[in-house]
């Protein structure tokens, strides 16, 4: 089905209009391609074949063979290179701010070998090709407050303009406690940084009330499952905190297709919602093309992909002016096309 709100013409035009996404992994950006030249040059086997890399049962097969990625990556510049390709990623899809999560207990390269190179490759993004880009560390759901309190210390310790966020992920599976990193999340309130959690996912709705009360975020990756507890919409609604839904990637682990997918009651509900991809290279597809299957699926027109994307100028951890210029030119572009 195609949406009968949404003429051909703005259909293409997606890809070229300005966009903003704020649920996107640095891990899941990785094309197999690049993974392949990576394993070839240090003479390691793939774990599947190339073509089937991306072929997970579960979540925990994917943040295991995310973990296997990770390993191949020994050196700088082999991070520069992965950076260089996600802002190549990024102005392909005419992404004119991301806010990208990145986990590095994922990784076997120190703190100071893996952020500081694309930390570098960011800032000179922004200053050649005018991209707002944020970097969002985060804690694995699965480490101790010890792992969390280094990580922010780091972040505190090597302060950096594009150092925008600190972040919560990884499998809710365990359970959805939170308890054991209430001091680490209050200091990087405190620090300034922005604070945003995986929840509402596997965890289901009481996920997201610990996010709410025991971090403070200011938004939520995921969140969809919120849906489940009337109450908790109402509040999420009435204290404004954004969802960064994914909806692709939701019916990958979650829901068993896009007719489950909760996003219109969320959207009834009054909550302000945004559409992002997770990890696109991982599930095939990238921003424009979710934002034409969510329109399809809803019956969207471009006016409601509009303020969706206007959530995200909104929901972002950039600085006020770099919004306030998002705002206008996502209001003057997307509304030139009739
Ligand atoms: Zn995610």
């Amino acid at each position: 089905m195609t949406s009968v709100y949404l003429s051909e013409r703005q259909r293409s035009a997606i890809k070229t209009l300005p966009k903003v996404e704020l649920h996107l992994h640095f891990e899941g950006c990785i094309q197999p391609e690049s993974i392949e030249a990576l394993a070839r040059s240090i003479d390691q086997p793939m774990i599947r074949r190339t073509q089937d890399l991306y072929s997970f049962k579960d979540l925990e097969e994917f943040l295991s063979t995310l973990d296997w990625i990770c390993n191949l990556v020994g050196s700088e510049h082999e991070i520069t290179t992965l950076s260089q390709s996600l802002v190549n990623y990024l102005r392909g899809q005419n992404i004119v701010c991301a806010e990208i999560i990145i986990n590095p207990s994922h990784w076997r390269l120190s703190l100071d070998s893996l952020l500081p190179p694309i930390l570098a490759e960011f800032a000179r993004a922004e200053s050649q090709f005018g991209i707002t880009l944020g970097l969002l560390p985060s804690i694995g759901r699965h480490q101790k407050n010890a792992d969390a309190m280094q990580l922010l210390d780091w972040c505190v310790s090597n302060s950096h303009p594009n150092l925008r966020g600190f972040s919560i992920d990884g499998s809710e599976r365990g359970g959805s406690r939170t308890d054991q990193f209430v001091g680490a999340f209050k200091k990087a309130k405190e620090s300034g940084l922005g604070i945003t959690a995986h929840a509402g996912e596997s965890s289901g709705s009481q996920g997201v009330v610990a996010a709410l009360d025991q971090l403070g975020v200011d938004r939520l990756d995921h969140g969809v499952r919120a849906v489940e507890d009337p109450g908790l919409m109402s509040r999420l609604a009435a204290e404004g905190i954004p969802l960064n839904v994914c909806v692709s990637s939701n019916c990958h682990n979650l829901y068993p297709s896009f007719d489950q997918h909760p996003l219109p009651q969320l959207l009834a509900k009054g909550l302000i919602c945004t559409i992002n991809t997770d990890d696109p290279a991982m599930l095939d597809i990238n921003l424009s093309s979710e934002l034409v299957a969510v329109a399809d699926a809803y019956d969207l027109s471009l006016g409601d992909l509009k303020q969706l994307q206007l959530n995200a100028v909104g929901a972002a951890f950039c600085p006020l002016d770099n919004k306030a210029q998002l705002a206008r030119q996502i209001e003057n572009e997307w509304s030139a096309i009739t």
